[in-house]
């Protein structure tokens, strides 16, 4: 699948994917800063989970839908959950939002937040920040992290009977395949589990 990746959220560098489907443009994880990017053309907006820098670009969209796991959704009316009072920010989204578990292929993947999903759409894999490419994502900003180590437990499972030539593409730094998750991960790497 055709995608851009581009960098939002300043200084924390958030990793946003915007794609087409099906004549609509969507957008997964925008953290403020989007708006260089996208107009005022409309989107449905994909959220792996609900920390500030992937939700805090929502305002700056023309925003049709947004799709989040039930679990994280609160964190969309919350600074205390969404952790943005941490940036000085009092940052709520007020629009409605959909559950994505019921319109979208997600794996729940708790750990990183409690509702984090990890969603697969055509070829590619958005990891939000449950899984880089050479770690995983912490688990101190509202996660568990007995429920992280359950989840990579699960993830080395069922990325291993996927397309090894599948994209992983994470929250925050570099994009890679799944055979390459195997070869640098830790979290990953062949023989472990
Ligand atoms: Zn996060």
């Amino acid at each position: 699948m055709d995608f851009i990746m581009v960098k939002t959220s300043g200084f924390i560098s958030t990793n946003t994917y915007i794609f087409e489907k099906n004549g609509m443009t969507y957008v997964v994880d925008p953290g403020y800063g989007i708006s260089k990017y996208l107009k005022d053309e409309k989107v449905n907006v994909l959220l792996t989970h609900g920390h500030y820098d992937h939700i805090s670009g929502l305002p700056e969209l023309n925003v049709n839908e947004v799709y989040i796991s039930e679990e994280d959704s609160e964190m969309l009316h919350d600074p205390n959950k969404n952790f943005s009072f941490l940036f000085g920010k009092d940052f709520v989204f007020r629009g409605k939002v959909k559950n994505i578990d019921e319109y979208f292929s997600t794996i729940e993947s708790p750990g990183h937040t409690i509702g984090s999903r990890i969603i697969i759409v055509d070829d590619v894999i958005f990891t939000g920040d449950t899984v880089f490419c050479n770690t995983i994502g912490r688990s101190d900003l509202g996660g568990s992290k007995e429920l992280m180590n359950e989840t990579v437990k699960n993830l080395n499972k069922l990325f291993s009977k996927l397309d090894e030539n599948m994209l992983i593409l994470p929250g925050h730094e570099n994009i890679c395949k799944i055979s390459d998750l195997f070869r640098i991960n830790p979290f990953f790497k062949r023989g472990l589990v």
